[in-house]
């Protein structure tokens, strides 16, 4: 028997999930000038990978997955150091145009505006909770522990290395807060590159983790009340000359003025853009407020229940502020497409510039026990509190749904309909299997 090296070409779809098509490794330049074919109903494959029907597209039509060799990254499939090579593809139709419901062309859309508009570009990078499914029968949590760390010692050792060779550039690997929980965070990078390695790093950790026959998860929450697997997005601006413009000691926050109106903007459509930020029905059992994940649609300063949050700054030696200051994101998770995610955050961030939005009200301290009047007061708002409603709140946004095409709010509301209908058939402990397992 032979076994022939291969190379695969991905798109990633409204479930998140990596898909494509692959061939033999030694075809692989051919492949990054032809691209290889796609089905228009592929963006209506849910969760659990049925494609739900009725979807705009039905059986009929072709597009092409076109590789960008921006995005290409090895992964090492076993032991033996055998690499294989991934690509990411944007959507093209036969004629060679960007397919409009295609996420990825979505983000660079997003990142072309802003850049023509405000000749700003955005960095950004995913940072990604996960939690290991078999704790090996341990009856207490080790939160931040060293007992964590050298229990996983081999595969946070192999995954950061399977991290660094795709060049995702890796920084922090800790176990976190949760059961069993762990988190990992790479280098900022500009915009379309850090959502490319969000898309990455998943399907790699899964992978290194199954390597070792571990089952690991980045769903949401995987048991009632348990903790949550957050994916937490920072954004900085930087001006055409590469210069950080998202700081301004002179003003509240030291929040630029013009970070300021983009984070205004963001707030402003934040229920709207909920739905594609946090994709599942169960995303919304994590979004509550003592989680320390986002508690309610407002701008804190060094609050983990900000929805967006104003990192802190460290005098650290050779500090330099501008490029350290940025703004998380706190309310998006795995079961959303990092494309997705981005180009909501930068497209609600650009119309905050446009409109001149002036920079929200900052909370400063505790906010999980304000009462329901100190809220309204501060201008607090609750985040929509299922998919449902955030699926609402999207569609009843002519702004934030106007940004995309109408085929592509019809599959997404089609695919996220039928999910919260499959998921209120399951009793709890069948759901949380099913997202745990999916994601
Ligand atoms: N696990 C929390 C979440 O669900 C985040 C904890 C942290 O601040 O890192 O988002
Ligand atoms: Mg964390």
């Amino acid at each position: 028997m032979r076994k022939e090296p291969l190379g695969i070409i991905l798109t990633a779809d409204l479930a998140a999930k990596a898909r494509g098509r692959a061939f033999p490794q030694q075809d692989f330049q051919k492949y990054l000038s032809t691209g290889c074919g796609w089905v228009p109903a592929n963006l209506a494959i849910d969760a659990f990978g049925s494609i739900v029907t009725p979807n705009p597209f039905g059986s009929v039509g072709d597009l092409r997955l076109m590789p960008d060799v921006s995005s290409i990254a090895t992964v090492a499939l076993n032991h033996s150091g055998e690499q294989t090579t991934m690509v990411l593809a944007d959507i093209h139709t036969p004629d060679g145009a960007p397919w409009e419901n295609d996420p990825r062309s979505f983000l660079k859309s997003a990142v072309s505006d802003l850049e023509a508009e405000t000749g700003l570009s955005v960095i950004a990078s995913f940072e990604h909770e996960f939690m290991l499914r078999d704790d090996g029968g341990s009856p207490v949590n080790t939160p931040f522990s060293l007992e964590s760390f050298l229990e996983e010692e081999e595969f946070g050792g192999l995954l950061v290395a399977a991290l660094q060779d795709a060049g995702l550039e890796p920084e922090m690997w800790l176990p976190e807060f949760g059961r069993n929980q762990f988190e990992v965070t790479i280098r900022p990078a500009p915009a379309i590159v850090a959502a490319d390695r969000a898309i990455y790093l998943r399907e790699i950790t899964r992978h290194i983790a199954s390597q070792l026959g571990k089952r690991i998860t980045f769903a949401p929450i995987i048991e009632e009340n348990g903790g949550g697997n957050g994916v937490h997005v920072h954004v900085s601006l930087q001006d055409r000359e590469s210069r950080f413009v998202t700081y301004d000691p002179q003003r509240p926050g030291n929040l630029s003025e013009i970070a300021g109106s983009f984070a205004a903007g963001i707030l402003e459509h934040a229920e709207a853009i909920q739905a594609l930020a946090a994709s599942a029905p169960i995303s919304y059992e994590r979004l509550v407020p003592h989680r320390w994940s986002a508690g309610g649609v407002f701008l804190g300063e060094n609050n983990r229940e900000a929805l967006l949050r104003i990192c802190p700054l460290f005098d650290v030696p050779g500090a330099n502020h501008q490029k350290q200051y940025n703004l998380e994101y706190r309310a998006a998770d795995a079961t959303a497409n990092p494309w997705l995610v981005l180009g909501c955050l930068i497209r609600a961030g650009l119309d905050g510039i446009r409109r001149g939005l002036a920079a929200p009200t900052i909370v400063h301290g505790e906010s999980g026990d304000l009462s329901e009047s100190e809220r309204a007061e501060l201008g607090i708002r609750d985040i929509p509190s299922t998919l449902q409603a955030a699926l609402d709140a999207f569609t009843g946004s002519e702004t934030v749904s106007g940004w995309f095409a109408r085929d592509f709010v019809d599959t997404f509301v089609a695919v996220k309909r039928a999910e919260i209908a499959r998921v209120e058939a399951l009793d709890p402990a069948e759901k949380y299997d099913a997202y745990a397992t999916s994601y």
